[in-house]
C-alpha cells in the first residue's frame, strides 16, 4: 500500500510562506521522520482523516487530549450547547466550580486550582508561585523532561554534572539559564548534590513524575518519594508536571500510581477536552498566595473560557462513568500484548514501556531508564518504521522521543491492524 500525499503537500508548500516551517508547532513538520505531513481535515473516534482522504488509525490523539476518541457526540453537543450561549464573557462562570471539584475528584492533592490557557501556562505560573512561596529563585529540572516552552524550561542536558544551565534555545537569556538547575532522571544522589550546592536558594524541584517526553520512562523504586522527602527536608516546593499523565497513567495521574503527593500539580491536555486549557493547583496554603486572594500575579482574557471548560467538563464526566477506565486499559494491554508477541516473533530485543493509556516502543536493546539510555535509541529506524507504519493507515507520534495515545474509542479490530502493521514494518526494517 502506497500512500497519496499531493493536497497535502501542496498545503505544506504553501504553507512554508505564511508560517515558520509551515506549521504552528513544531513536530507537526516531521523534521525527525522525513516526509509530507498529513494536513487532517476531520476525526471521528480512533480515526483521523487527511486532505487526500486517507483515514488512519490515530495514535496521537492531539498528543494527548483525545482520550474519548475524536468528536465524542457528548462533547460536541456541550460545545455547541455553550458556544450558542456565547463563547466568552471575561466574568466569573458557574461551570467553573465545577470542573474545580471535578479536577479534586482526580486530584485530591489540588484543593484549589486555577485555570489558564495551556501547559506552558501552567509550570509558567507554578514555579512563579514557588519562588514566591519560598523566597527563592532557582528551580531544578530534569533533562529529557518537557515542561512547556516557557524560557525557564528550555534547558536542555550538558554534558556532565552542571552547575548552571546553558540556554539550549537561543533567546533565553543566560541569567534565566542560571536559574534551572539540571538533574538526571531518576538519580535522586544527583539532587541531592545540587541541593547543597545550592543551599537554601531552591524553590521547587518540577518533575515530570513519568515522564513522556524522552519517550515513556518508569520512575526508579523510591525516587519519588526520594524527591518527596527531600523538597520536605529543604524548604522547597515538589511539582509534578501531569500535563501528560494527568488522567492517563491512572484516572489521578502518576501521583496517584505512585503514592506520592506534590505540593503543586500542573494539568493540561485531558483537561480540555479537545480545546485550549491547562491547570495549576494543589495545597490551598500555596494557591492562597494567587491574585488576587494574595499577592502572586496572574491572569489571564479567556482563562476559565466556557468554550473549553465545557468539553473539559464533558470529558473528566466521560471517565468517569463506569467501566471507562477498565475497557481502556483492556485495549491498552491487548495492544501491549500485540506488540511484545511480534517482538518475540520476529526475536527483536526492543524495549516497551507502558503506564495506562501511554505506550512506547523504543528502538533501543537497552532498557530505556532516563535521558541518556533514551539518546541511544536508533532513530533512524524509528523514522523508517513510522514511515511504514504511516503507509499503511496507522499514524503514530513523529518522534522516537513520544508515547502513543490510545483512546476509548480504538475497537479490537483497530488494535488487530495496528499490531499486524507494526509485524510487517518491523519485518521491513529489520530485514526479518
Ligand atoms: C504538553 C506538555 C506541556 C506543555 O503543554 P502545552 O499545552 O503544549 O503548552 C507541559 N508539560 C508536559 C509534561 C507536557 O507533556
Amino acid at each position: 500500500m502506497s500512500l497519496t500525499l499531493s493536497n497535502s503537500r501542496e498545503w505544506m508548500e504553501r504553507a512554508q510562506d505564511w508560517m515558520p516551517g509551515g506549521v504552528n508547532s513544531p513536530v507537526r513538520a516531521y523534521k525527525a521522520v522525513g516526509g509530507t505531513p498529513p494536513w487532517i481535515k476531520r476525526g471521528k473516534g480512533a480515526y483521523i482523516w487527511d486532505e487526500d482522504e486517507n483515514q488512519y488509525i490515530d495514535y496521537v490523539g492531539s498528543w494527548g487530549p483525545m482520550i474519548v476518541g475524536h468528536a465524542h457526540p457528548e462533547v460536541v453537543e456541550a460545545i455547541q450547547q455553550t458556544a450558542a450561549l456565547g463563547t466568552s464573557y471575561g466574568a466569573p462562570t458557574s461551570n467553573e466550580v465545577r470542573i474545580a471539584q471535578k479536577i479534586n475528584e482526580f486530584f485530591p492533592s489540588i484543593e484549589m486550582v486555577r485555570l489558564v490557557n495551556s501547559g506552558t501556562e501552567a509550570t509558567m505560573s507554578a514555579i512563579r508561585l514557588a519562588r514566591a512561596a519560598t523566597k527563592r529563585d532557582k528551580i531544578i529540572k530534569f533533562s529529557g523532561c518537557y515542561h512547556g516552552h516557557a524560557d525557564s524550561f528550555l534547558i536542555a542536558a550538558g554534558s556532565g554534572a552542571m552547575t548552571f544551565g546553558v540556554p539550549s534555545s537561543p533567546g533565553v537569556t543566560s541569567g534565566t539559564a542560571a536559574d534551572t538547575l539540571l538533574a538526571e532522571y531518576n538519580d535522586l544522589e544527583g539532587v541531592k548534590e545540587l541541593f547543597a550546592q545550592n543551599a537554601s536558594q531552591i524553590a521547587a524541584v518540577i518533575i515530570e513524575p513519568i515522564p513522556g517526553n524522552m519517550g515513556l520512562i518508569a520512575p526508579a523504586d523510591g525516587f519519588l518519594q526520594g524527591l518527596r522527602t527531600l523538597t520536605e527536608q529543604e524548604g522547597a516546593l515538589l511539582i509534578f508536571d501531569e500535563v501528560m499523565t494527568g488522567f492517563r497513567v491512572a484516572p489521578g495521574g502518576a501521583q496517584e500510581l505512585c503514592g506520592v503527593e506534590p505540593d503543586l500539580t500542573t494539568l493540561g491536555k485531558v483537561i480540555g477536552g479537545g480545546l485550549p486549557v491547562g491547570a495549576y493547583g494543589g495545597k490551598r496554603k500555596w494557591m492562597e498566595l494567587i491574585a488576587p486572594s494574595g499577592p502572586v500575579y496572574q491572569a489571564g482574557t479567556l482563562s476559565g473560557n466556557p468554550l473549553a471548560v465545557a468539553a473539559g467538563m464533558k470529558t473528566l464526566e466521560l471517565l468517569q462513568r463506569d467501566g471507562f477506565y477498565e475497557g481502556l486499559e483492556a485495549q491498552c494491554q491487548k495492544l501491549e500484548e500485540g506488540l511484545r508477541g511480534n517482538l518475540k516473533e520476529l526475536d527483536l530485543p526492543l524495549q516497551i514501556n507502558r503506564f495506562g493509556s501511554m505506550i512506547c516502543l523504543f528502538f533501543s536493546e537497552q532498557p530505556v531508564v532516563d535521558f541518556a539510555t533514551a539518546k541511544q535509541t536508533d532513530t533512524k529506524a524509528f523514522a523508517t518504521y513510522f514511515q511504514l507504519m504511516l503507509e499503511q493507515g496507522i499514524f503514530l507520534p513523529a518522534s522516537q522521543f513520544e508515547a502513543l495515545f490510545v483512546s476509548a474509542s480504538h475497537s479490537d479490530e483497530d488494535i488487530a491492524r495496528t499490531v499486524e502493521a507494526n509485524k510487517k514494518a518491523l519485518a521491513q526494517v529489520f530485514q526479518k
